[in-house]
């Protein structure tokens, strides 16, 4: 009951007491006006801390399957707004993601190998980004980066897993580059058995 209707309430009771004060029967009763308490509800901070708080809270951020039907890419999604490194490096994912955010920094994982950990970025959309990664996978094209750890003997496409790290209004490529080097720095991505091999755009400066 929000407070206006409380109002509501007290009008109406307010506009009925005559009938109770002149029934010989209910003119009895103690207590004289009923009295109407009005109790605030729960905003929604305690609505989604209430018992179990970890698991409300994470329901709120991380990547979801997006329903539609032009992609049949949702089963890849990695939901957890919590991605674990190499290391046991947790990133915590702030954020609400789906197939079709564009412009991001993305984590891959696998199933078969819970430390495994990729990062990539993309100006495109993430459906694009796994389209590109299934078929690779299974052209078996492991010159790729992501081609070459799934073609490990008892990996398939099914244990890809994607989800999305940063969504950001990046305004070219170098911007994404960044981000997605602080990403493979902060997760440790590139020590095994994460699967970032090298620091992308800056191997050229590297090698
Ligand atoms: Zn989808
Ligand atoms: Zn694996």
């Amino acid at each position: 009951m929000t407070c206006s209707q409380v109002k509501t309430v007290q009008r109406i009771i307010r506009d009925l007491q005559h009938l109770l004060d002149n029934d010989s029967y209910l003119s009895q009763a103690p207590g004289g006006k009923p009295f109407i308490a009005y109790r605030k509800p729960p905003n929604l901070k305690q609505l989604l801390t209430h018992n179990n708080t970890r698991t409300r809270l994470n329901m709120d951020t991380g990547t979801r399957a997006c329903n539609k039907s032009i992609s049949q890419l949702c089963c890849y999604i990695h939901p957890d707004s919590i991605i674990i490194g190499p290391n046991n490096i947790k990133h915590t994912i702030s954020g609400l993601f789906n197939c079709s955010s564009s412009n991001i920094i993305y984590a891959i994982k696998c199933q078969q190998c819970p430390s495994a950990l990729s990062i990539g970025q993309i100006g495109q959309t993430l459906r694009q980004r796994i389209n590109g990664h299934k078929s690779d996978i299974r052209n078996h094209k492991t010159e790729k980066p992501i081609g070459e750890p799934f073609s490990l003997p008892g990996h398939y496409v099914q244990d890809l897993r994607v989800a999305v790290l940063l969504q950001k209004n990046f305004r070219h490529t170098l911007e994404r580059e960044i981000a997605e080097l602080q990403h493979i720095t902060k997760l440790k991505a590139m020590e095994r058995p994460g699967l970032n091999r090298d620091i992308g755009f800056m191997s050229h400066y590297t090698y």
